[in-house]
């Protein structure tokens, strides 16, 4: 039956994946914010697209704990972290990210306020509280990290190169989330890449099936191993058809779009990242 009258407690937005382990999806990008919940600390993985977006994840981290809490980023795209000054006014201390994270987030953090500007203006414009770009520091180089919350761990790590070259993932129980290593319900984005490495990554991930049956996307439905594989064997066919394109010299390249298995806008980025990475290799190997 429906009302008018709207109910006095809307439904949480948390769902528990594992005991007081929980996602919710922003409503901006919705991306997949993490929350892990110990017995003296809680940890937010990724913060959210910018103040107002934050303003929201962290109400809805407090109807579930009043701990103190740790953030985490899984890597330098906005809709991850700018919400980490929004949280640092709220008296959290510690961004964990993986080194390369933290750099990139300080040198190329600025250019992408444009991404943000549509769902979080004062953001885009970098004008007003809470708009500074604040990157990690507290950072993951080469050995994992394993934090302890009271009565839970959580393993921070770095399995190689993929959606960017600095993907931080954070393990949980029998949950991971993989930020944007895995995508649900869309395309990966190639744009930051490197995809040949994100196969032999995505391969280091389904090894972990023994540790984790959720893998936690960036966006879309939580996943088993199965689509994680499928994302795997997906990826690897794409680059396959592409190198085939890119070895037929005289062959207009374009022409392979059509034959990859993503929507054409992800083939053409996939198309233009594996000609770019392999020039850099080229100019590497001639001087
Ligand atoms: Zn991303």
């Amino acid at each position: 039956m429906t009302t008018d009258v709207p109910s006095a407690e809307s439904p949480s937005p948390w769902r528990e994946l594992s005991p007081g382990i929980h996602v919710l999806r922003t409503a901006g990008f919705r991306m997949n914010v993490g929350l892990v919940v110990g017995t003296e600390r809680a940890l937010v993985v990724d913060t959210g697209a910018g103040p107002r977006s934050a303003a929201e994840v962290y109400s809805h981290v407090r109807d579930m704990t009043d701990l103190p809490l740790i953030a985490v980023n899984t890597h330098a795209h906005a809709d991850h972290f700018f919400g980490n000054s929004y949280f640092a006014d709220q008296g959290v201390e510690e961004f964990w990210a993986t080194s390369r994270c933290s750099e990139v987030q300080a040198e190329h953090g600025d250019e992408q306020r444009a991404l943000v500007a549509a769902v979080e203006p004062a953001m885009g414009a970098g004008d007003g509280a809470r708009t500074a770009i604040l990157p990690a520091n507290r950072l993951v180089a080469g050995t994992p990290v394993d934090l302890d919350l009271g009565g839970v761990s959580v393993t921070l790590f770095h399995l190689g190169k993929g959606h960017t070259d600095h993907d931080l993932l954070v393990g949980a129980g029998n949950v991971l989330f993989t930020g944007d290593l895995v995508e649900e319900g869309a395309d990966p984005a190639f744009e930051d890449s490197f995809p040949t490495d994100w196969v032999r990554t995505l391969g280091k991930m389904v090894a972990l099936e023994d540790l984790y049956d959720v893998f936690v996307p960036g966006h879309g439905e939580p996943v088993d191993v199965a689509a994680v594989i499928t994302q795997m064997n997906k990826m690897r066919s794409a680059i396959r058809v592409t190198r085939l394109a890119m070895d037929e010299a005289s062959l207009d390249m374009t022409k392979a779009i059509p034959i990859l298995p993503y929507g054409p806008e992800q083939s053409r980025v996939l198309l233009t990242r594996l000609r770019t990475l392999a020039h850099w290799k080229w100019l590497t190997r001639k001087h």
